[in-house]
């Protein structure tokens, strides 16, 4: 399964956007003023890890 974000524990600080070697997170706005990560390509995500590694905030699953 792809990486999943808890849109309840992301602040949007965009490490899983960083660290992702294949581009699968954007940062948009919730509509509310905050800005969350969602996975908008979760076709892409080869499961390394390597965001769930990288959020402090323990935002992302891979199940
Ligand atoms: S597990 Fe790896 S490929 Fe999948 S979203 Fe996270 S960083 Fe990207």
């Amino acid at each position: 399964m792809p990486a999943k974000v808890d849109p309840n524990k992301c602040e949007g600080i965009g490490a899983c956007k960083e660290v992702c070697p294949t581009a699968v997170f954007d940062l948009k706005d919730d509509g509310k003023g905050n800005m969350k990560s969602v996975a908008t390509r979760p076709d892409d995500c080869i499961e390394c890890g390597l965001c769930v590694d990288a959020c402090p905030m323990e935002a992302i699953t891979i199940e």
